[in-house]
């Protein structure tokens, strides 16, 4: 797979080394890419109703430690929907995923994949931040899949890029490992929807070793998003 300038830029921010003929300097490739036009769009009803139950959701017992909800950023158009486990701190603080180190690591990994944050859109298996990050409780899964069902069936992205063990074993509903479920192609419950597994960003940040084959999944997404296009 041959790499624009900003790939290659992208993968050495996320720790890949990419071979490249000696001498070629990579420049900060971000200030000669054209923004992305990021002017709000008015929501649909549909949308606004799902976010406006999401904001009161009472359904498990999270509601009682959130400073907000966190609903999922971007485009509602998106062809990439992006899944996580759920907020931290700094993501209840905003009311925004993937807005942490982890999240810096996430933008740089859609980067080399070719996307802008805002061209796709973010989401977690949970709408509010679980204590301590811990892991999520069945019960709090069971009582937020339908607000991310909805979004799935509003948004109907080509692709669904699962990051993480809780996101790709809730999506999928399994238990097998992440790392045996790593380089295949998955569908999404009663949809064609390809879901791709990668690890989430923020053990990439505590195993740099593992960036390769996060980049190793991010080619597959790449690819299968090129096949069902
Ligand atoms: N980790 C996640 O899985 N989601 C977030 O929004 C932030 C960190």
């Amino acid at each position: 797979m041959s790499l624009t300038q900003t790939q290659e830029y992208y993968l050495q921010t996320m720790g890949v080394d990419v071979y490249r003929s000696k001498g070629r300097v990579i420049d900060d490739p971000v200030s000669t890419t054209e923004e992305t036009d990021t002017t709000s769009v008015p929501e649909s009803g549909a949308w606004r109703t799902l976010r406006d139950n999401v904001s009161a959701c009472q359904q498990c017992e999270l509601h009682q430690g959130r400073k907000q909800t966190v609903f999922g950023v971007g485009d509602h158009n998106a062809d990439w929907l992006i899944i996580g486990e759920a907020p931290g701190a700094e993501e209840d603080r905003q009311g925004e995923p993937f807005v942490g180190r982890a999240g810096k690591l996430l933008n740089s990994m859609l980067l080399a994949c070719g996307l802008q944050r805002e061209q796709v859109f973010i989401a977690n298996i949970l709408k509010c931040r679980p204590p301590n990050n811990r892991d999520p409780k069945l019960e709090e899964v069971a009582a937020c899949s339908s607000y991310l069902r909805e979004q799935i069936d509003l948004i109907q992205p080509k692709i669904i890029l699962a990051v993480g063990r809780i996101a790709a074993q809730n999506l999928l509903q399994t238990d097998t490992p992440i790392g045996k479920m790593r380089g295949q192609q998955y569908q999404y419950a009663d949809t064609e929807i390809p879901v791709v597994v990668t690890y989430h960003p923020a053990y990439l940040l505590r195993s740099p070793r593992e960036k390769r084959k996060a980049w190793q999944d991010l080619q597959l997404a790449m690819r299968v998003y090129q096949e069902t296009k």
